[in-house]
């Protein structure tokens, strides 16, 4: 059995080798290293993947987090609500611009935000809501749209770990997640499901004045060469960069799906155990691209599973240890910590198995086969 890895990118490397080598090519040949027409033909090729009318690529998925609320114009003190249980790059940002953020827990069986929850943060200075699509997980944006327009709020989508995840409306139509609210920030960092072989980010909107607006900020604000008319940033994808990520876009599809079929796999193997809940999948398979394949362990010692798995050479993460409003950089005395219960129970419970689109079912089996014997 081949050794197993949380992220497998050297086989999926092997498998696309002779493309991306033509590509990266492409880009030596023509030294255009920044912008040129290898990113614009991704940002084209993506932009037509998620049926959105803008693209705009950046270094990482921090920075299109960023530059996304830079694109709002907010004011410091103005408030953005988002998850208590996500990576902190979320937070990060809107403490960076001086915005205040306000944490809300999540729902127990999606990990997502908890549209409850946003509803009872609105004050009158709630200006955004920043739903992650966690674990590859669409958040429940019926709801969360309904509330962002019912109260006038911008909806920025964090998707760092959700393209390719497809979400199905009430009433029946279908969008890829990442184009459901006014903005959305993705990733494109290695492990991610679209994965560079280095940093990268995006920005997408289907509104023309904001991507124009974008355009200039990701450019040191500059619309026209050396005239500078608001504070930007510099934040670009790198032309090599573009060549991996052109590539690989071809395949997302079939990454994603293998992920699924991976994903039910373990699932068959933990469905009926007592002390653990496998994730939860709504009928509409396409909502769950599977960035992660995350268990609860219950009634045991999640990290003595950690050990008891490391101890047979399997890697595994706990994707959160530490919940947002109890990190040094962002607790907030003034927010009571019960006001937190989701959150607080799943940082003990959590773990993330080997989860990528190599997966053999042999290397499944032995993984679901150890974590069951832990229990015996
Ligand atoms: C990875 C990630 C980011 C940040 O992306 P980088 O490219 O590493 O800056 C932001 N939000 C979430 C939810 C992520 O998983």
């Amino acid at each position: 059995m081949k050794k197993i890895q949380m992220v497998d990118l050297k086989s999926q490397y092997d498998f696309i080798k002779q493309e991306v080598a033509v590509t990266m090519d492409e880009v030596l040949k023509t030294t255009s290293f920044i912008n040129g027409p290898m990113v614009q033909a991704f940002q084209s090729d993506l932009e037509a993947y998620l049926g959105v009318k803008h693209v705009i690529p950046c270094a990482n998925g921090t920075d299109a987090l960023q530059i996304a609320l830079m694109g709002l114009q907010l004011v410091p003190g103005d408030e953005v609500i988002t998850a208590d249980f996500t990576f902190a790059a979320t937070v990060e940002v809107i403490s960076l611009l001086k915005l205040k953020p306000v944490l809300v827990d999540v729902d127990p069986k999606t990990f997502n935000i908890d549209p409850k929850a946003i509803e009872k943060a609105i004050t009158p200075k709630t200006k955004a809501i920043i739903p992650v699509h966690l674990f590859g997980q669409c958040a429940d944006m019926d709801s969360i749209l309904e509330i962002a327009n019912k109260h006038d709020l911008a909806m920025v989508e964090d998707n760092a770990q959700g393209i390719g995840a497809t979400h199905t409306f009430e009433d029946g139509t279908k969008a890829k997640t990442g184009t459901l609210g006014h903005i959305s920030a993705t990733s494109f960092f290695p492990s991610k499901n679209l994965g560079a072989y280095g940093d990268g980010g995006a920005i997408f909107t289907n509104d023309d004045d904001l991507a124009h607006f974008i355009r200039g900020i990701v450019n040191h604000g500059m619309y026209t060469r050396y005239y500078h008319d608001v504070v930007g940033v510099n934040s670009r994808l790198d032309a090599l960069q573009a060549a991996v990520l052109k590539v690989k876009l071809q395949y997302l599809d079939f990454y994603n799906e293998r992920r699924k079929e991976a994903a039910i796999r373990y699932t068959n193997y933990f469905k009926n155990h007592d002390q653990l809940i496998t994730p939860f999948r709504s009928k509409d398979c396409d909502s769950h691209v599977f960035h992660q394949y995350t268990l609860r362990v219950l009634k045991a010692d999640r990290d003595a599973l950690v050990a008891h798995l490391n101890k047979h050479q399997i890697p595994c993460g706990v994707y959160y240890p530490v919940p947002l409003h109890a990190q040094k950089a962002y607790a907030d005395p003034s927010v009571d910590p019960a006001n937190f219960p989701v959150t607080n129970q799943l940082v003990k419970e959590v773990i993330s198995l080997p989860m990528h689109s190599e997966l053999t079912t042999d290397q499944i089996e032995y993984i679901a086969s150890t974590v069951l014997d832990f229990f015996n």
